[in-house]
């Protein structure tokens, strides 16, 4: 027993934070618990105020001086490249890494992290494409033009359920456009971050350029509020998000905001039910719930609202939950103890508020640990807690509507705006019904598909902002305006223009 114990103790790994360009070891340290086996398989370091200073004054140091400051943006795209050749190659530990802290499953962690890499080349080919325009003057003997500079130091701040793929469209064009970073990931899955940080080194970035700070939510709190700090990029929950909103007001310090969703899933009655009823699952049950985008309500014209239960009742009852790793496994955990504890008390509220259990509706105790089954809730009407607030869990709320226009205000009734679907064979109400609905991303006849080269991002309490795409590298530019003065002589002091 006690040998076993130490066996554990020496494979634990320990981390420090990442500041200029070296890890800096520390004493205070916080466990990093493996969600399936429910282990401490790593340590990171708990940040105090302190290091939050040092982290920025790297940041700011590289950022205004540093060797980075005076690279081309073409040398940039170079080290962009490099280091996404040296993420492809190393996919496969990142992901490993990446499931064993956040629970999430090896199969879609590895193919992120593929596909981070091809973020890189992405905005590698964009760094040196980033130009300004000549302006077409209204001033006589005025030749004006615009350049687009980078923004200056950026605060990266970062959720559990993805770190690595949500930090990098933050990091990806932020970085070809010449910023530097802090990141602060999430108490609950910290790892990969720091990781990255010996291949940005590796592939050959300035120190500095890249700084990790792990710990708590007060240590992003004190991040945010930083002096040093230009912007703030922040994926997370909204109530969060509104904490840093208010906070960044205080400096005026740029912010972009990836928040929660209740994104809606809506089933016409003209739609192929077997790839809906896909493509419902996918929305809610892919990554166990825990995804900003989660298709959570399940939006379905009365006509078929029976035959779609069936179907995706029958389809959710055999997914497989088990260890996340495994390339058997469907479903894996929740990603922590207070996710978990969550979602158990949102069935609660969905119960007393008279929602009916389809399937699941319960903590899976087969498979033990931190699991919740699929569950796929009716008799939910779009007013209920339940349809209202973000689970973060694979809860499905089944909401019957009557025509097309109660399906959109139904859509359009949340405060969220992430996401949204439309399942329909007709092409004119396809596309007729995703101009109407108030999200950043509609997919027709899909779900939780995304891209590097389109801007996501959310409506109302989804966000602020966008990432990736062409919208995704300006939020990571200032735009400056040049006058230059074409005669030389003098002109009126007293008088604008
Ligand atoms: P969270 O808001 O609790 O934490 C996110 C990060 O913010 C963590 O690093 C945390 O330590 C830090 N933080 C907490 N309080 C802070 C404060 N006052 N100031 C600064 N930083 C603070 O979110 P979570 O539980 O880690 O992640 C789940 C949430 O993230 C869900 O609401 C989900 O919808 C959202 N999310 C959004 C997207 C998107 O792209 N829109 C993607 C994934 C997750």
């Amino acid at each position: 027993m006690t040998s076993s114990v130490n066996r554990n103790a020496e494979a634990i790994r320990k981390y420090g934070l990442f500041i200029d360009g070296k890890e800096v070891p520390t004493d205070r340290l916080m466990e990093c618990m493996n969600p399936f086996t429910g282990e401490p398989w790593a340590m990171v370091a708990d940040a105090e105020e302190a290091d939050v200073d040092r982290a920025v004054a790297a940041a700011r140091s590289a950022f205004d001086e540093g060797p980075w400051h005076s690279l081309t943006a073409t040398q940039r795209g170079a080290l962009l490249r490099r280091l996404g050749d040296i993420i492809k190659r190393d996919a496969e530990e990142l992901a490993r890494i990446e499931s064993t802290d956040n629970g999430k499953l090896y199969r879609e962690t590895f193919g992120q992290w593929q596909y981070i890499a091809e973020h890189f080349y992405y905005f590698a080919g964009m760094a040196d494409k980033l130009q300004g325009d000549v302006v077409a003057s209204d001033r006589p003997n005025f030749f004006i033009y615009t350049r687009r500079e980078p923004l200056g130091v950026v605060a990266a701040i970062t959720p559990w359920n993805s770190p690595g793929l949500l930090l990098t469209y933050k990091l990806a064009p932020g970085l070809a456009a010449g910023c530097t970073f802090v990141v602060k990931p999430s108490e609950h899955a910290s790892v990969s971050t720091i990781e990255l940080g010996k291949r940005i080194k590796e592939a050959g970035f300035p120190d500095g350029v890249y700084n990790v700070i792990t710990g708590q939510g007060r240590i992003g709190a004190a991040l945010v509020k930083h002096p040093g700090i230009d912007k703030v990029a922040f994926t997370g929950a909204t109530e969060t998000g509104k904490a840093i909103a208010a906070s960044a007001a205080q400096n005026l310090t740029r912010v972009s905001l990836e928040l929660g969703g209740k994104s809606p899933n809506v089933v016409f009655a003209d739609a192929d039910l077997d790839v809906a009823a896909n493509g419902a699952i996918a929305g809610i049950f892919g990554a166990s719930g825990q995804t900003c985008m989660a298709g959570s309500r399940l939006l379905v014209e009365e006509s078929v609202h029976d035959a779609l239960l069936e179907k995706i009742v029958a389809l959710s009852r055999k997914i497989r939950l088990g260890d996340p790793i495994s390339s058997d496994t469907e479903m894996g955990p929740m990603a922590n103890v207070p996710q978990f504890n969550k979602v158990l008390e949102y069935l609660d509220v969905a119960a007393r508020d008279g929602a009916v259990v389809a399937s699941g509706g319960a903590a899976d105790s087969e498979n033990g640990g931190l699991f919740i089954e699929p569950t796929i809730l009716t008799n939910v009407t779009n007013d209920m807690r339940i349809a209202r607030e973000e689970v973060f869990g694979p809860i499905l709320s089944v909401i019957k509507f009557r025509n097309e226009a109660e399906a959109i205000a139904l859509a359009n009734d949340t405060r969220f705006g992430l996401a949204a679907a439309v399942w329909t064979q007709n092409i004119h109400r396809g596309h007729r019904v995703a101009h109407q609905l108030r999200a950043g991303t509609v997919w027709i006849n899909a779900y939780r598909v995304v891209s590097f080269a389109a801007p996501f991002g959310g409506y109302k309490e989804s966000g602020i902002g966008r990432e990736n795409g062409l919208d995704g590298i300006r939020e990571y530019t200032e735009t400056k305006s040049v006058y230059v003065e074409m005669t030389g002589e003098p002109r009126d002091p007293f008088k604008l223009g």
